[in-house]
């Protein structure tokens, strides 16, 4: 029987084309960009046109680009870059976060930025939030558990007036979009952000494998001292298949995502009417209407999410009781918890994530497997 994989929040398959691009940089074109002889110099010279492809899917400079080892590394990169330049001053950090820009926050002086049942920041206290001690916001674009989307634009607004009255250093804004570009447009004009956290791993393409994206003139204390590559912000031999590898994937999602997520918003949809007509007690979280059509998070009341996802598993179907990140130190998830949910509810709570190769008969048998189960 084939499996049938619906954590793709936690992970995706490289593409076969995004491999065949990779794949040169691991044998023949295998040379330190940093070397001086000519097979080298072509090297370089590849490692920066994949900066300018990311660049260009972003709209921005190539020299706006750093290639990290993904997400965590970028996220970090943002939180612990910026605060290290202002040891005075305060991130605020949304309250559902992934913990990668939640645990770096939480070193230095830091307020959660609250959600509502549905997920979202309410924009109206946001305001309110700021000081003149905030030196950074981070709000993500996709939530990893929940699907939820900020709208960074309206926030990016807040933000720049609240710089207006300000001299000196503005207040600098920070997203994670590494669930984001499969489906969304990352330009960073349209969303008004300073800095934005990328994934390979989650677009088709290669794990750590990432990209920070800094605006021009935005400073930051690099992470990892060495011999000063990508611009002495993240020293250490380039990963140059991981890069090409990435801007490849980028360039592929950005090209797909109008057409793909139209086709998972309606996989996502039946899915949810199929679970919901069979099994009457199951519960959304967050705003479906304000989210990503790949993932949906269902409370299943009174199940044990560890044990329906064993017993899914042996029906060959793959899901996530919440972040795979998370998963692993039997916490209840925090960003449930931000939105209200009680502690049991959380521990019957299951992510769906879907992605390219999940087929409507993969969701029928899904709903199927989860309908018999609790029966
Ligand atoms: N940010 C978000 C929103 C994520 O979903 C993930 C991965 O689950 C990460 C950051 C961290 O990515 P990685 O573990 O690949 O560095």
């Amino acid at each position: 029987m084939d499996k049938i994989y619906l954590d793709y929040a936690a992970a995706t398959p490289v593409d076969r084309q995004v491999f065949l691009a990779m794949e040169p940089y691991f044998s023949d074109e295998f040379f330190n960009p940093s070397a001086v002889y000519l097979d080298a110099r072509r090297t370089r010279e590849n490692l920066e046109k994949a900066r300018s492809e990311v660049a260009g899917c972003l709209g921005a400079r190539p020299a706006e680009v750093i290639f990290t080892a993904g997400a965590t590394e970028a996220n970090n990169m943002a939180v612990q870059g910026v605060m290290k330049r202002y040891p005075e001053g305060e991130v605020l950090v949304c309250a559902t976060e992934h913990e990668s820009v939640l645990e770096p926050a939480k070193q230095y002086r830091h307020k959660l930025i609250p959600v509502g049942k549905d997920g979202l920041i309410n924009l109206a206290k946001l305001p309110g939030l700021i000081t003149n001690e905030t030196a950074l916001v981070c709000i993500g674009m996709v939530n990893n558990e929940t699907g939820v989307t900020q709208p960074l634009a309206k926030i990016a607004q807040i933000i720049s007036r609240a710089n207006q009255p300000r001299g000196g250093k503005p207040i600098l804004f920070h997203t994670d979009a590494a669930q984001a570009p499969n489906y969304f447009d990352i330009h960073i004009a349209r969303l008004g952000v300073d800095l934005m956290s990328l994934n390979g791993g989650k677009i088709y393409g290669p794990k750590q494998s990432g990209v920070l994206f800094a605006k021009a003139g935005v400073e930051l204390e690099p992470l990892i001292y060495g011999g000063g590559q990508e611009s002495g912000l993240r020293s250490g031999t380039e990963n140059v298949a991981g890069a090409i590898g990435l801007a490849a994937a980028l360039n592929a999602a950005q090209q797909n995502r109008k057409a793909e997520a139209k086709r998972v918003k309606l996989l996502r949809e039946l899915f949810i009417q199929g679970i919901t007509a069979k099994i009457p007690s199951a519960r959304v979280n967050g705003s479906i209407k304000v989210s990503s059509p790949h993932i949906v998070s269902l409370t299943f009341p009174e199940v044990d999410n560890e044990r329906l996802i064993m017993e899914l598993d042996e029906q060959g179907i793959q899901a996530a009781a919440g972040s795979a990140c998370s998963a692993s130190d039997g916490q209840p998830s925090h960003v449930l918890a931000a939105m209200g949910l009680p502690e049991k509810d959380i521990r019957s709570t299951l992510r769906f994530s879907f992605g390219r190769r999940t087929a409507e008969d993969d969701i029928r048998r899904a709903i199927a497997a989860l309908s018999k189960l609790l029966d």
